[in-house]
């Protein structure tokens, strides 16, 4: 698939549907996985990527339903955006919930082909970023950390924020990498869209 092919898919994605359960989701093709502490800017990322204003809203209500939302990427491939974490006030129930449900979603559903942790890059890796890292790399699953709002940092802070984030990465298994992302000024963006639009696409097959 060329660049162009790719930046049109990005700007052509549509909300599909929300599922609460994971028998829901649909089988076949692949998917990519969004997830992310709520306020690291999982929707701005999703609006960035695909070059929408309001394609991904945010809920701040901690009790609310955790939905995971599709969007059709493709033909037979879709992003998944999964319910933000973290939220201090959330009722222990929610978040055994979130944790059964993204759990389970990373080791059986076979359509996910890889995991984006949306992160602050001024506190990256808190400690349940690195359990999502963790629950994906277990799964099997190829997994990028954005270290997104590096526009907040300095050059050299954004730096040094990426050298230590991969440098802990390094503990854990499997292909886990991470880059400096802003969904403000689109930093790394085309780099980020091809990473993504590699996993979303089948491996070209044996010529016939
Ligand atoms: P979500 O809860 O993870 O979906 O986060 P949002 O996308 O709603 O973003 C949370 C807040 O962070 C909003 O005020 C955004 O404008 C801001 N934000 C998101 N991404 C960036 C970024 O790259 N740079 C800066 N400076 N702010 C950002």
């Amino acid at each position: 698939m060329t660049d162009t092919d790719y930046t049109t898919r990005w700007r052509s994605v549509t909300f599909d549907t929300s599922v609460a359960r994971l028998e829901q989701l649909p089988e076949g093709g692949r998917e990519v996985a969004f997830a992310g502490r709520s306020n690291a800017g999982k929707s701005s990322t999703l609006n960035r990527l695909c070059n929408q204003k309001a394609l991904a809203r945010t809920s701040r209500t901690p009790g609310r339903t955790q939905l995971i939302n599709l969007f059709t990427w493709g033909e037979n491939a879709r992003l998944a955006d999964l319910p933000g974490y973290g939220f201090a006030k959330a009722p222990e129930a929610v978040r055994r919930q979130w944790a059964g449900l993204v759990q389970g979603y990373f080791q059986y559903h076979k359509a996910l082909s890889g995991v984006v942790v949306i992160m602050d890059a001024r506190r990256p890796l808190t400690a349940l970023d690195q359990q999502m890292v963790q629950w994906a790399a277990a799964g099997g699953l190829p997994v990028l950390c954005l270290l997104n709002k590096a526009d907040k940092l300095s050059r050299g802070a954004a730096g040094n924020a990426l050298q230590q984030a991969r440098k802990e990465l390094k503990g854990y298994a499997g292909q886990v990498t991470a880059e400096l992302f802003s969904a403000h000024n689109g930093l790394n963006l085309d780099q980020v869209r091809s990473q993504i639009a590699a996993w979303l696409v089948e491996p070209p097959g044996p010529a016939p």
